[in-house]
């Protein structure tokens, strides 16, 4: 199997230990983090022991060093990891709220990450990936659509597949001509399409669920997971569903959740195990993601989601 690639935005994320409203008085803080979903999706990927990389950028200090260490100890190709001698390592400071909403501050567009170019590193990674993930994240990042949409063409003339993790909110579509333009020219090379929440509806511009996975599913995507949260998942292809219940656990911290989940059940998928197997294996491990504080901190190997699947029940 040729790598599983993607492209964008890799960060540290510095959280707060206690619950509240921002950053508008001094309070305890742990990290930084190894983050950027792009990143910890790719991390993933590559503890599960499949070839995966990232093109990306860092900067020049311990953030980026940071990093690229914990991708490269988690056995992903970091080759295509540009380092900017003149611009910081992205970075991400998180409160939690009572309600659970987060507040940020984030230093993406003026940092490494907004500065993310397509090397001959990457273009080398390009000529021997198998698939693409693309991650809607990542396109707050001048210029990742091109980079993506190039990735996905090599990729896609060689026969290999793309897997697609929208990560929209209405909110940001509303009056955006170019985001709708560019979600039906990504959904129109998608294979896989992981949606969580509102996501599906507005991929499909249909509210009613049976009706916007037909509608996607007449439109040439093979499959469509529906990631719950504490809900679990689904998995509908032409014909049939699955439907697989979520582990019970406590949720420490939800970030990296859907990525880990999206990484294991693309992995699985793409090392031919069946629907409801790589089902099971991405609920545990966007499951033991939530219990672990940090958004990297809980990626999981194959032997880890067994013991996890072993000792958890998950709520039949
Ligand atoms: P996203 O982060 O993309 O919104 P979700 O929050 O739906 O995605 O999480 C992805 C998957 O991780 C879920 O489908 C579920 O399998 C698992 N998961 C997330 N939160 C929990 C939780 N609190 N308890 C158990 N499993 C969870």
């Amino acid at each position: 199997l040729g790598p599983t690639i993607t492209a964008g935005e890799i960060l540290v994320e510095i959280m707060s230990t206690s619950i509240g409203a921002g950053f508008l008085e001094p309070q305890p803080l742990i990290g930084p983090f190894p983050s950027g979903a792009p990143a910890i999706f790719i991390d993933q990927v590559a503890k599960l022991g499949s070839p995966a990389g990232i093109i990306s950028a860092v900067g020049d200090d311990d953030f980026g060093r940071l990093n690229i260490e914990r991708l490269k100890r988690d056995g992903a190709d970091v080759s295509a990891i540009e380092i900017l001698s003149d611009m910081p390592t992205g970075s991400a400071f998180v409160r939690y709220r009572e309600d659970g909403n987060r507040d940020f501050v984030f230093n993406i567009a003026k940092s490494a990450s907004g500065m993310i170019r397509m090397t001959d590193g990457a273009r080398e990674l390009v000529e021997r990936a198998g698939h693409v993930h693309v991650m809607g994240s990542a396109f707050a990042i001048p210029g990742i659509a091109e980079i993506l949409m190039e990735s996905v063409a090599a990729v896609k003339s060689r026969g290999g597949s793309v897997s697609f993790d929208p990560n929209i909110r209405k909110e940001l579509l509303t009056g955006q001509a170019d985001a709708r333009k560019r979600l039906d020219q990504i959904l129109g090379v998608t294979d896989l399409l992981l949606p969580s929440g509102e996501e599906l509806a507005i991929a499909a511009g249909l509210d009613d669920e049976d009706a916007a996975v037909a509608s996607l599913l007449a439109s040439g995507i093979s499959e469509i997971v529906l990631k719950r949260g504490a809900q679990g998942s689904s998995c509908l292809v032409s014909g049939k569903r699955f439907d697989c219940p979520a582990f019970i656990v406590e949720e420490v911290d939800p970030t990296g959740a859907g990525d880990c989940f999206g990484a294991t059940y693309v992995t699985c998928r793409r090392q031919g195990r069946p629907h409801d197997e790589a089902l099971r294996y991405a609920n545990a491990a966007g499951a033991r993601t939530v219990t672990r504080r940090g958004p990297m901190e809980g990626v999981s190997s194959f032997a880890e989601l067994d013991e996890f699947i072993q000792a958890n029940r998950s709520d039949i």
